[in-house]
Order: C-alpha cells, then sequence, then structure tokens
C-alpha cells in the first residue's frame, strides 16, 4: 500500500474529514474493534490505472472518532 498523490480534502464516500488516507491493491485486514483512535474507515474504488498497473486498487480513509461525529471525543 501506499499514500496517494492526490489526497481529496474529504472522504469520497461520505464526505467527512478523514486523519489519513492509503491505497491498497491487494487484501488487507480492518479492525477497528478495539481502536482507540479511529472510529471507521471508508473505503472508495478508484479503479484500474489510479496510481498501480493492479485494476482492484481503492483508497481507504481513516476517520477519528472525533472527525465521525461520535459522543467519544467530542
Ligand atoms: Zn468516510
Amino acid at each position: 500500500m501506499h499514500v496517494p498523490e492526490d489526497p481529496p480534502e474529504t472522504c469520497p464516500a461520505c464526505g467527512d474529514p478523514y486523519a489519513s488516507v492509503s491505497r491498497h491493491d491487494g487484501g488487507f485486514v480492518v479492525n477497528l474493534l478495539d481502536n482507540e483512535r479511529y472510529q471507521r474507515v471508508c473505503f472508495h474504488p478508484v479503479g484500474p490505472g489510479a496510481g498501480t498497473d493492479d485494476d482492484g486498487t481503492f483508497d481507504c480513509f481513516h476517520h477519528t472518532h472525533r472527525q465521525a461525529g461520535t459522543a467519544a471525543g467530542q
């Protein structure tokens, strides 16, 4: 995985601000059950040719509890 060169200002999946974004072109695991920092991760497909030669590429946008608007951290 790597960080996209042209990340959007807000998450394209939900429209909220995000803390970090990473681009993936393979399988991986996201476990936020015990994550104190992040409330959710959104996935947004970028399709073939968008930064890699793989055709299964998508971006992962990490939202903190504060950014996701939950009670914790506000
Ligand atoms: Zn999002």
